[in-house]
């Protein structure tokens, strides 16, 4: 199955989201509200947790993970 962007307005994917029980949350890194439904990127932390960003920040996301990996 091909992965298309969505052309749904943002707040149809938050009904979505909380109708089928996602988390439909502010990615930390652009604020932007996105849902578990969704694809994502995630923010490693040295803890061995993380948490997830927006697709659009997913390529921030790695950046940010390296170095709270501490990844050269
Ligand atoms: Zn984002």
């Amino acid at each position: 199955m091909k992965i298309t962007k969505s052309k749904l307005p943002r707040w149809m994917h938050g009904v979505y989201a909380m109708f089928f029980g996602y988390y439909w949350f502010p990615c930390p890194i652009c604020g932007k509200m996105f849902g578990g439904h969704e694809p994502s990127g995630t923010i490693w932390e040295n803890t061995g947790s993380g948490e997830a960003c927006c697709i659009n920040c997913a390529k921030e996301g790695e950046r940010l993970s390296k170095i709270n990996l501490g990844v050269k």
